[in-house]
């Protein structure tokens, strides 16, 4: 990319080896999403802090690779939107996610709702809202059941576009929530414009609530911005009792976080949240 006065670094034999390998997982992933038999869907639950209730679940994508093991978001879903792979990836996710929830609505969880992560290359491209509307007409499940995580970033941008999709998405029925609420550089004044359902309070603020002052603030600004606007609010990333406190106690709505649950497998998920209906 960017190598204008640093071209030496081609030559190094770290960039040439670790492009090696890129080109290598770039290659694995082109082979994966032909067959789509090793990704899989993990499912993390978010809860009701007052109730304490399950109110759904995120959808976090793994591959689990032949020869690597399993390997997170983190390290391909870059190279998924650097290659335009994410296109076919993204299809496949939202697929997944509803077919698995229409599974959970038919036994019984007519409350739940499940999310997936949209990245901004799938979110601008063309025929996303088709494709979601054929996805929920495939799968049958009802639009109020899935909902679109988007990060601030991709609704800051191109507004026009943004401002028609979500526009769109919405008439489908579909939830959208702002993930990663707070880091972006934005001014708030987006969000009078569009018709978002639910903010989601970065897990980096979360992380030290109950310790950094300023972290403490700008959550208590998030909720209170939350409620000013009518939408929902949620904590992502709680990992400890004294952060779920803090949260009850300042009036947030949802909550998700290692102190709850992992994501977990959609069958582990099942056994751990949803057994106690009767099917
Ligand atoms: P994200 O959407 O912000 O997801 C939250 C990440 O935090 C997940 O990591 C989740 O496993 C992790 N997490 C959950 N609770 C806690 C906690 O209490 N503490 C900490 N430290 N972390 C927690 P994961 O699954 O590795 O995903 C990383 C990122 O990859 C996601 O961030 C999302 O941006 C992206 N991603 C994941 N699945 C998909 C997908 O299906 N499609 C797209 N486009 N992106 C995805
Ligand atoms: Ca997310
Ligand atoms: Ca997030
Ligand atoms: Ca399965």
């Amino acid at each position: 990319k960017d190598l204008s006065g640093n071209q030496y670094q081609l030559f190094s034999p770290e960039i040439e080896s670790r492009t090696f390998e890129q080109i290598q997982l770039e290659n694995d992933l082109f082979k994966a999403l032909q067959k789509n038999d090793e990704f899989e869907l993990y499912y993390q639950p978010k809860f009701d802090v007052r109730t304490e209730k399950l109110i759904g679940m995120e959808s976090l994508i793994r591959w689990n690779h032949p020869r690597r093991g399993t390997i997170p978001p983190g390290q391909f879903i870059p190279l998924a939107e650097e290659t335009g792979l994410i296109t076919n990836l993204g299809e496949w996710v939202i697929r997944e996610a509803c077919q698995q929830m229409k599974k959970w609505v038919t036994s019984g969880h007519t409350e739940l709702i499940v999310s997936a992560n949209l990245s901004p290359q799938q979110f601008n491209q063309q025929n996303l809202v088709l494709t979601v509307s054929d996805i929920l007409e495939e799968t049958g499940l009802p639009a109020k059941h899935l909902e679109l995580e988007l990060t601030e970033n991709l609704i800051i941008h191109n507004t026009e576009h943004t401002l028609k999709t979500i526009g769109q998405l919405k008439e489908l029925g579909v939830q959208i929530s702002i993930d990663d609420f707070g880091t972006g550089y934005s001014s708030l004044g987006y969000l009078k414009d569009f018709p978002v359902d639910t903010l989601k309070i970065d897990k980096s603020f979360i992380n030290n609530v109950t310790t950094n002052r300023n972290n403490a603030a700008i959550t208590k600004t998030i909720i209170t911005l939350a409620d000013s606007l009518q939408l929902n609010v949620i904590a992502e990333g709680v990992e400890e009792a004294a952060q779920a406190t803090f949260l009850a106690e300042h009036g947030c709505h949802w909550i998700q976080g290692y102190y709850y649950s992992h994501p977990l497998q959609a069958e582990t998920f099942e056994d751990h949240f949803l057994k106690s209906f009767i099917k």
